[in-house]
């Protein structure tokens, strides 16, 4: 038991949640890994959420209202600590949820599949017989679902490695992915980037949702045009360093 005033409470519980999908047997060793990336970025960020971010937040609602097949990405790692705020967000968005591993294995997929559907959800990408190759490039970081992400414009990712990142933007999908590291390839390589702590920025997402989802479709696409994630990076970046200056 994590005693509730430890000052690092809310951390040690989300290594919990990584550490059980772990012994459940859907998230993969490399799983763990990935997370302890994350943490070291949300430490430098300040484990809070940014205005970068939030101003991030703001053009993916706005990108994801007025996409026409929206999917959100999950992995392991979004499951293990996020499975409740995304199955909320997708809700408010109309959005479709596939499942997307790096180490895919049959057994892995079926856990996750079970606990979805446990929560009244059929996810996506669980069947192999649905799997088409994007662009036909005939690699397991290609492969998509063809009533999601195959066919998706808007696709939102989180902790996505660069590789796929790439391929999904260059199949001409827009690509939102939630990264705590403004450094890495997949923040570099989206559309847009969020970058944030999943367990933060996707309640944030979904109450933005609510209130951009009555908005006028051309002030969405005004704020759209108007932003620029390279611009919104280096915010990102400078926020960083000025935390570290204090
Ligand atoms: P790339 O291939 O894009 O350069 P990478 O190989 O560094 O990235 P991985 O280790 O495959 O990336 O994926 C982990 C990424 O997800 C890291 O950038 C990490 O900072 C980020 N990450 C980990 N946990 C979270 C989290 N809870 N919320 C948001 N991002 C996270
Ligand atoms: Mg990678």
């Amino acid at each position: 038991m994590i005693p509730k005033n430890h000052p690092r409470y809310e951390s040690l519980i989300l290594r919990e949640k990584i550490k059980i999908a772990y012994k459940e047997g859907y998230l993969a060793d490399s799983g763990m890994i990935a997370h302890g990336r994350g943490e070291t970025f949300d430490y430098l960020i300040g484990e809070k959420t940014i205005e970068s971010a939030y101003k991030a937040i703001e053009i993916s609602i706005a990108t994801l209202i007025l996409a026409k097949n929206p999917v959100i990405s999950v992995n392991g790692n979004a499951v293990a600590i996020a499975i409740d705020e995304i199955i909320e967000l997708s809700k408010v968005l109309n959005c479709k949820i596939e499942l997307n591993l790096f180490y895919r294995t049959k057994k892995r997929v079926e856990i996750i599949e079970k606990i979805f559907k446990s929560k009244g959800i059929n996810i996506l990408g669980a069947n192999d017989n649905d799997l088409l190759f994007i662009n036909g490039i005939n690699s397991p970081r290609a492969t998509a679902d063809k009533n999601g992400i195959y066919d998706a414009d808007v696709v939102l990712v989180s902790l996505e490695d660069g590789d796929r990142a790439e391929i999904l933007v260059n199949s001409g999908k827009k690509v939102i992915a939630i990264d705590l590291n403004p450094l890495s390839r997949t923040a570099k390589m989206a559309n847009i980037t969020i970058v944030d702590n999943i367990i933060r920025a996707i309640p944030t997402m979904k109450e933005i949702a609510i209130d951009l989802k009555n908005k006028d479709k051309n002030y969405l696409k005004k704020i759209i045009n108007d932003f620029s994630n390279e611009e919104n990076l280096k915010k990102s970046l400078k926020a960083i360093k000025s935390n570290m200056n204090q």
